[in-house]
């Protein structure tokens, strides 16, 4: 919608998956990093519960949802990133190494050296409250 061009620092890591259904091996993006100007469309996917739940290719069934660490970037919000670990995630040393990576990647992106202001702004929050979080937000913009 912008004249200039927006950039986007959402990340999808491609992951191989199995079906359930079929037991096919497929490959599917599973987003990392959700840019929240960039990709409005998957901060709707987190609201409706579908993001990283790819469906088969093969049988058309849902994979299964994923569990993966999420970051999101909101650089016009307060706090601008929110990290919500994965569930599986339950040693603290895991998920301050994938909060870590992902930070570093995202930092890299946006070609940030400093870091003060991630740890500042950055909120972890757990999954089954990042929708009714995001959602606060996406009405007061409205
Ligand atoms: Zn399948």
């Amino acid at each position: 919608m912008g004249k200039e061009k927006q950039m986007d620092y959402s990340y999808a890591k491609a992951t191989e998956l199995r079906c359930p259904h079929c037991n096919q091996t497929t490959t599917a993006d599973i987003w990392l990093i959700v840019d929240q100007a960039a990709r409005p469309e998957l901060i709707q996917n987190i609201l409706d519960g579908k993001l990283n739940s790819p469906i088969c290719p093969n049988c058309s069934q849902p994979l299964g949802e994923t569990d993966e660490s999420l970051l999101i970037y909101r650089p016009s919000e307060q706090p601008p990133l929110l990290f919500s670990p994965a569930r599986k995630a339950a040693i603290a040393e895991e998920q301050a190494h994938n909060l870590q990576t992902l930070v570093k990647r995202l930092l890299d992106a946006i070609g940030s050296e400093e870091d003060d202001w991630v740890m500042e702004g950055l909120k972890r929050i757990h999954r089954s409250q990042l929708a009714p979080m995001l959602s606060q937000v996406s009405k007061r913009e409205t």
